[in-house]
């Protein structure tokens, strides 16, 4: 979707959400919705009798933004103010009185009380409104471009694990092979890596989201890795737990099977239509069978995209409708105190009768 597209698809929902127009404030979706990457800025956009968004930032992005907003091709539907705090208070306070904004969504997840009571301030006579999760909604479905840098960055991830997969069979630290795949990573063309990677074996295995340590991985460990690539902005989510020499002892080799067995019948689960919820039981419903129901202690999975948590969630009993496009991902685990856990994630794409798999390194569990 071309950025003035999303501009247009937002303002077609501020009516919905019983405001004039939506201070935008959290940085994914002013860059959603302008292109701008900068670390600081806000966006306010108006109903749809106006022609105009507002973008307001420092001099440090002045440069930056000019050109963000021209490739975005918002160039003539997003005004740019660049200056002080001061001058960017009193723009955004004069494009608010210009429209007559009388209700004004503030992005209730992302607000601090402090700035909640200065936006009061600096826009009354405008009403604060508490909005939640409405860009959110839009970054849900992926279009072709979003879904090419996820396929990318996705791919990245993919080939950087098998560059370093080696070494989980060399008696190295957890830091030592979490520092190797990024660093692959980063040389195969991301940008960085879409959140801390976790590379957590023996015991620290049972903690879902364990920091590499300096703990040396010994042969039949069970290692769980956990990480992701960003490609222009957008990231992957991959997890593949191995065992270390291949022979799981015995209550891990069940619970490599049963993981296993739950991850795949939750991304057979997934098409256009079926709820978070319906993917959730999927894989909950296998491991509960197992035994496992309170080892599993984890939602089934997120959206992915500029964000690495994103909406949908997919938990126990959510009812949100999975549509074409949406990108979420499958990753139910399960975690034994003193002996170790296994995940597996696979981060996909819905499609009307199905899901097509961004992550694609094979499962097989030995290294
Ligand atoms: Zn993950
Ligand atoms: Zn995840």
């Amino acid at each position: 979707m071309p950025f003035p597209q999303r501009l247009t698809h937002l303002r077609a929902r501020l009516d919905a959400a019983e405001v004039d127009a939506l201070l935008v404030t959290a940085l994914p979706n002013v860059r959603y919705l302008t292109g701008f990457t900068g670390s600081a800025g806000v966006l306010l956009v108006t109903g749809s009798g106006d022609p105009l968004a507002h973008l307001v930032t420092d001099g440090r992005y002045r440069t930056q933004a000019d050109e963000q907003l021209v490739a975005a091709g918002v160039h003539g539907a997003v005004e740019l103010t660049v200056g002080g705090v001061q001058a960017q208070r009193q723009a955004l306070a004069a494009r608010a009185r210009a429209v007559s904004v009388r209700r004004l969504g503030l992005e209730a997840d992302h607000v601090t009380w402090s700035s909640q009571r200065r936006w009061t301030e600096d826009l009354a006579p405008a009403v604060p409104v508490a909005t939640s999760g409405v860009v959110e909604a839009l970054r849900q479905v992926k279009d072709s471009g979003e879904l090419a840098r996820m396929e990318r960055a996705a791919a990245i991830a993919d080939a950087a694990l098998g560059e370093v997969l080696s070494l989980l069979g060399e008696r190295r630290r957890e830091d030592e092979v979490a520092l190797a795949l990024d660093t692959a990573m980063r040389r195969l063309g991301a940008e960085d890596r879409a959140f801390e990677t976790i590379i957590a074996s023996g015991p620290n295995a049972a903690k879902p989201h364990a920091r590499p340590s300096a703990r040396t991985i010994v042969p039949g460990d069970p290692v769980v890795v956990d990480f992701g690539a960003i490609f222009d902005g957008y990231r992957s989510d991959m997890t593949r737990t191995f065992c270390v020499g291949g022979e799981p002892a015995e209550t891990l080799a069940r619970v490599f099977e049963v993981v296993g067995a739950a991850q795949a019948a939750g991304v057979a689960a997934v098409r256009a239509g079926v709820t978070t919820g319906d993917v959730d039981k999927a894989c909950r419903d296998l491991i509960a069978d197992a035994g496992w129901a309170e080892a599993f202690e984890h939602g089934t999975g997120h959206g992915v995209g500029l964000d690495i948590h994103e909406a949908p969630a997919l938990g126990p009993g959510s009812t949100a409708i999975l549509g074409a496009d949406v990108v979420v991902t499958v990753e139910p685990g399960v975690y034994l105190a003193g002996i170790g856990g296994v995940r597996v994630e696979d981060t996909v794409v819905v499609t009307a009768d199905g899901c097509h798999t961004l992550t694609r390194f094979p499962k097989d569990i030995a290294a």
